[in-house]
């Protein structure tokens, strides 16, 4: 049996929203994900078409060219493509992306770059991981130099969600090598034609595989001293800080999502597939796993609906929405594991949503800042 829940947050105009999604999933992107796949990317078309639907910023004020909805718009397009693991088009980074320029950006930049990237004209990407600073953020070495009316900015960037088709990056720098949290500001590079700007090979991972992540490049990429994000230095390090229950939330929300779409994978698999002369879903084990999954994937549902209204409502703080993301991806994890055991072999091929939704999941432990950073950021404040 399918679960049916009720979605305390739904209402009608919303499950409009989710069948335009679901239609834009069907005609646009589950026809072109196998070869998004291969090429490690899905394309700017994609992200036009997506604008053009209204589904890109959908909660961004309609006067600075977005939707004009709140996050609940933004969950139902995470999740319809989290259940079926469509992982290319990382609309969450973009969003996040659009919040910080929204949260923090003067109003000129706001005008400036909002309209293109709800319009799917400008991919949005945020550069804060190097080589040698992912979790401890504060030891970026990207520099970004001041010279009278412009910047300078030199370094490298790596895993880079939307790297390499992003028209927009958020460069995270130090403005003050002499200082740590202080030191840190936020860059907007637009990338077209820029010198000294570049894009390195889309990275090549176990699973998204249609998503493009990469390494980026900057060697004396000058932009006028009006990028600096909100206009002021040094308060890079806050804007990061203040936006992380949006970001770890939407983490948990495509965690849950996942989970369902790979119950409702399994029951399906598991009632057609036979073996010693019945379908597989007729054994104990089969039965009782099925059993153990379904109570999991509703306590899930309720404990991340209940996030999304708490988000919603302003009332989610950074310790809430890192338990969040801890909870539901070590879950999504579980589950997804369990369910691929019970499709046996077919399980591990790639050509089954099952075997993608494994290695999907497995970096939902580790982006969004690591489960283990999560337990650091709930301890501290106990
Ligand atoms: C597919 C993908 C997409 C990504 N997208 C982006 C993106 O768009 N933008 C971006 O800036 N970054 C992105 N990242 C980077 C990601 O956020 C980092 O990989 C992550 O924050 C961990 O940093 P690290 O890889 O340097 O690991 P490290 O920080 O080196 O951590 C290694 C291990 O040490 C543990 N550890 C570290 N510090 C502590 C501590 N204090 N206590 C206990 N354990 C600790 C970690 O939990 C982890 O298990 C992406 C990564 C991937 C793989």
């Amino acid at each position: 049996m399918a679960i049916h829940f009720h979605r305390s947050w739904m209402n009608e105009e919303l499950a409009m929203v989710r069948e335009t999604v679901i239609r834009f999933i069907e005609n646009e992107m589950l026809p072109d994900d196998e070869a998004a796949r291969k090429r490690g990317h899905v394309g700017h078309a994609l992200w036009r078409k997506a604008g053009e639907l209204g589904l890109l910023c959908s909660d961004i004020p309609e006067e600075y060219g977005g939707g004009g909805g709140d996050f609940r718009h933004e969950a139902v397009f995470y999740e319809e493509m989290a259940r079926r693991s469509l992982t290319g088009m990382n609309a969450s980074v973009h969003s996040i992306v659009a919040h910080y320029l929204l949260n923090h950006g003067t109003e000129e930049q706001k005008r400036q770059y909002l309209p293109r990237m709800a319009r799917g004209e400008l991919v949005g990407a945020i550069a804060m991981t190097e080589p040698g600073a992912g979790s401890d953020l504060q030891g970026v070495r990207t520099r970004a130099e001041r010279h009278g009316d412009h910047y300078l900015i030199n370094g490298s960037k790596t895993f880079i969600s939307n790297g390499y088709l992003a028209g927009l990056v958020l460069v995270v720098a130090k403005t003050d090598p002499a200082q740590k949290a202080k030191g840190m500001s936020i860059l907007i590079v637009e990338t077209e034609n820029r010198p000294g700007y570049q894009v390195g090979k889309v990275l090549d991972k176990i699973g998204l595989k249609a998503q493009d992540t990469s390494e980026l490049f900057f060697d004396n990429v000058k932009v006028d001293a009006d990028c600096l994000l909100g206009g002021e230095e040094g308060r890079g390090f806050y804007q990061l800080m203040g936006d992380l229950p949006y970001e770890r939330t939407i983490i948990g929300v495509t965690a849950a999502a996942a989970m369902e779409g790979a119950y409702e994978a399994t029951l399906q698999y598991t009632r057609e597939r036979e073996a010693f002369g019945q379908p597989i879903a007729q054994f104990q084990n089969t039965k009782f796993k099925l059993a153990e999954i379904a109570a999991n994937v509703t306590a899930a549902r309720a404990y991340v609906d209940r996030c999304i209204e708490d988000l919603v409502a302003g009332r989610l703080d950074t310790v809430g929405a890192s338990m969040c993301k801890m909870w539901a991806s070590d879950l999504q994890n579980k589950v997804v594991d369990e369910c691929l055991q019970l499709f046996g072999g077919y399980g591990y091929m790639n050509e089954y949503l099952i075997g993608r939704m494994y290695v999907d999941a497995r970096i939902q432990r580790i982006y969004g800042g690591t489960n283990e950073i999560m337990k650091e950021v709930i301890s501290r404040a106990m």
